[in-house]
């Protein structure tokens, strides 16, 4: 007898076989169906249901699938070999109630039993996204989100650089770009998606060659345009996420309101000189929302109480620290993972090194997040620069 023969006859005696149809009335009651065939099986069909795990990494990836070691586990393979031996190292793990189900899917499927044609990357996207589909946060259905959402920039300099950058490598579907203003030598120091062969075009357009020329497969849509309360809300709809990476405060108030208004997460940044700073606001996020934009500056300074552009100077680097965060946050909240940014400001001062957290109050009484708020109405302010210039 081979050693492998002898092996499978201990593991016939250790690990109860079920049917497919006592594996079927099984998962209705609770157990965890675990798929541990490769992936090119299973795109193939696997039950309904079904945690797709694989055998190669499935003692690192089953606990965040199946945290109660108690919950009853029918492991299927394709003949229900394999699943006898993923099965025993879940028992091994300390899972106490695993089963396997003899025949694997090729029975299950000559029964009848239900199953479905999951939605799977293709192999080529596979190995791009290999590092994060290893990640059991984000794994392969991680990335077809990813690759099926939408993420919208407001403003192609110096935050909206990095951050774009990341979101495309990152394999966000489709990326928007609002900007109607020319790449200029002053932009080189800080805007890394512009090059100095760039220099005279519009930014989006040198935008989207340096992100297609990363990631081909993106679809970018270019915004040309000056964004205004007569064509924000039709720019803004279909998008998941915008990211406020503008420098002047009118578009920063007219982003804030149309995100209260359409329940769009804003995922906002600024940066002065040696300093930053970072939130998530989106009051649709829940009680503790921490608020928006105008809970902490209700209007505008008059324009003459704003420093002008050109006074404002910035670190270089600085944009593409905050905007960097800013795309940590986007994934995080595209993913559904992690904690955001929301109701919490992030301070960052280069020069000590420090990064500080403050808490966002919520105004109760602000006229655009409030409960149950009509909506009051955007406000066209005089273009004014920020106190913070990306
Ligand atoms: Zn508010």
């Amino acid at each position: 007898m081979k050693a492998k023969d002898r092996r499978l006859a201990e593991l016939r005696r250790s690990i109860p076989e079920v049917s497919p149809e006592e594996a079927l009335a099984m998962q209705k009651a609770g157990a965890a169906l675990v798929d541990v065939r490769d992936t090119d099986e299973i795109a193939q069909g696997s039950p309904t249901g079904a945690h797709r795990l694989g055998r190669s990494y499935l003692e690192l990836r089953v606990e965040e699938a199946v945290p109660d070691m108690d919950q009853p586990i029918v492991v299927m393979c394709a003949g229900g070999v394999r699943s006898l031996f993923a099965a025993d190292a879940l028992k091994n793990m300390g899972y106490t109630k695993v089963h396997s189900i003899a025949g694997g899917f090729s029975r299950w499927k000559n029964e009848g039993r239900p199953f479905e044609v999951p939605k799977m990357l293709d192999a080529e996207a596979r190995e791009r996204y290999a590092r994060h589909i290893l990640m059991p946060d984000v794994g392969e259905a991680g990335q077809l989100k990813l690759l099926n959402s939408k993420v919208l920039l407001i403003g192609a300099g110096g935050l909206g650089s990095p951050s774009s950058y990341y979101l495309a490598a990152a394999g966000v579907g489709t990326i928007g770009m609002v900007d109607h203003d020319v790449v200029d030598q002053s932009n080189l120091q800080r805007q890394i998606l512009h090059r100095e062969d760039t220099v005279g075009l519009p930014k989006v357009e040198s935008a989207r060659r340096a992100l297609l020329a990363l990631n081909s497969k993106l679809n970018f849509v270019a915004h040309e345009t000056h964004l205004d309360s007569s064509n924000v809300e039709e720019i803004f709809s279909g998008y998941d996420v915008i990211v406020d990476g503008t420098d002047n405060l009118a578009t920063r108030y007219l982003i804030n309101d149309a995100c209260v208004k359409m329940g769009l997460p804003n995922v906002h940044a600024a940066v002065y000189r040696f300093e930053g700073q970072l939130t998530v606001f989106w009051p649709e996020y829940g009680p503790q929302h921490g608020g928006c934009y105008r809970c902490m500056f209700p209007n505008p300074p008059p324009p003459e109480m704003a420093p002008s552009c050109a006074e404002a100077g910035v670190l270089g680097v600085m944009p593409g620290t905050l905007g960097l965060l800013q795309a940590v946050e986007v994934l995080k909240i595209l993913l559904d993972i992690g904690e955001p940014l929301v109701g919490r400001m992030l301070h960052y001062d280069a020069l000590g090194a420090r990064f500080t957290e403050l808490k966002i109050r919520t105004n109760p009484n602000c006229p655009y997040c409030r409960e149950g708020a009509e909506f009051p109405g955007y406000e066209d302010y005089a273009q004014v620069c920020a106190s913070t210039k990306s």
